[in-house]
């Protein structure tokens, strides 16, 4: 059995890669009580949920109301296509100003804090002028863009991320001129969030997904950890292609990708990805960069940042983080896989024979 979430490729909170589920095959093991799957659309993509019940859990709809209700709170906290939003009102507010923000925010902010420090810079939610400046953000552009932004614009739409302070007394001071933009961070802390909501109505085994980011706890309903599969690079929507299969257990896996969200300027193609550093697309970033980590948020930044480390720093700083991280390079017909050594233990035995050599 399947489970694949397909992503919509002009919205904002856009999947780039298509993440399935793929069940264990060998068990004979039957189970007392049914796996139940529950869909439905937020963050401008899909979500699938795969958990078992039992006599504990509430029916199925009123399990999907709760899930329903939590990612409404976070796209009213951090949706940069609701004008209503807490992100919105920070974005739109004048620089000096004291900034009233939600607990929602407050995580995702503190989380993302930590990540830019860590990365040096590479992950940065300050970046959301400049993706709008190359065509990326929301609304998009009517037009779509025949040259590149100007030096001159680009440097006046670099982001201060490093300046924000820490919240106090649930205001967010802004410092400078900045739109923030949690799309890289967003959905996985929307998957931590689920997770959360599915175990505090006693689930214990589970997988949740939101637009390809993904957490796992337990067992599968063939009574095996949880195996999801990472798509090929380069696969059409619609299309799917394993590219390798990782044993989950309890964890959380984001993926970010380069291969589907992307503009044309003048025949050259741009990645959606930022580099904070220069206010620039990455140049030749990876296909695809895969993290596993025991919190989906703390994934999903990370794959982020990846895109944007070249690829000695990256792998140099997952070592130094001890992160498990999947690399791939290359072209879609010619991919070249990369690994730290943090993810071996995910890996399954024949598919690291095959991919690294
Ligand atoms: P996706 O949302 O497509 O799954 P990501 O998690 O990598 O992929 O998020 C990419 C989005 O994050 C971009 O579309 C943009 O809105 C924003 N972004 C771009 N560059 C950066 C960056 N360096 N740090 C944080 N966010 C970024
Ligand atoms: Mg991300």
């Amino acid at each position: 059995m399947i489970l694949a979430a397909e992503p919509e490729p002009n919205r904002r909170w856009h999947a780039t890669v298509v993440l399935l589920l793929v069940m264990a095959v060998l068990s004979a093991c039957t189970r007392p009580q049914p796996y139940l799957a529950l869909q439905g659309r937020t963050m401008g993509t899909t979500y699938h949920i795969r958990y078992q019940g039992s006599a504990a859990t509430p029916a199925p709809e009123a399990l999907q109301q709760r899930v329903d209700a939590r990612l409404q709170a976070i796209n009213r906290s951090m949706s940069t296509y609701q004008a209503d939003s807490t992100i919105s009102a920070f974005n739109q507010a004048p620089p000096g100003t004291q900034v009233p923000i939600d607990t929602d925010f407050a995580q995702v902010l503190a989380l993302s804090q930590q990540v830019h420090q860590a990365s040096n810079g590479a992950f940065d939610p300050g970046v959301g002028s400049l993706v709008n400046l190359w065509g990326f953000g929301w609304p998009k552009p009517t037009q779509p863009l025949t040259q590149p932004p100007t030096p001159a614009a680009i440097a006046a739409a670099r982001g201060h991320f490093g300046q924000l302070p820490a919240p106090q007394d649930g205001h967010l001071h802004k410092p400078a001129p900045m739109r923030l933009d949690f799309s890289a961070i967003a959905k996985g802390y929307g998957v931590d969030a689920v997770a959360e909501v599915l175990r505090e109505q006693g689930v214990q085994n589970y997988m949740v997904e939101i637009g390809g980011e993904v957490a796992t706890r337990g067992q599968g309903p063939q009574g095996e950890r949880w195996r999801i599969g990472i798509e090929a690079p380069g696969t059409a929507p619609g299309e799917k292609t394993v590219l390798l299969r990782l044993h989950l257990g309890e964890a959380a896996l984001a993926t970010s990708g380069n291969y589907r969200n992307f503009v044309e300027i003048g025949g050259i193609r741009y990645t959606h990805i930022i580099d904070p550093a220069t206010g620039y697309p990455v140049r030749e970033p990876p296909l695809s960069v895969s993290v596993l980590a025991p919190s989906a948020a703390w994934a999903d930044a990370w794959a982020t940042a990846f895109m944007v480390l070249d690829e000695e720093q990256g792998l140099a700083l997952a070592e130094k983080q001890g992160l498990a991280v999947y690399w791939v390079y290359g072209t879609a017909d010619a991919p070249r896989m990369r690994h730290s050594s943090k993810m071996v233990s995910y890996l399954e035995a024949a598919e690291v024979a095959k991919f690294d050599k």
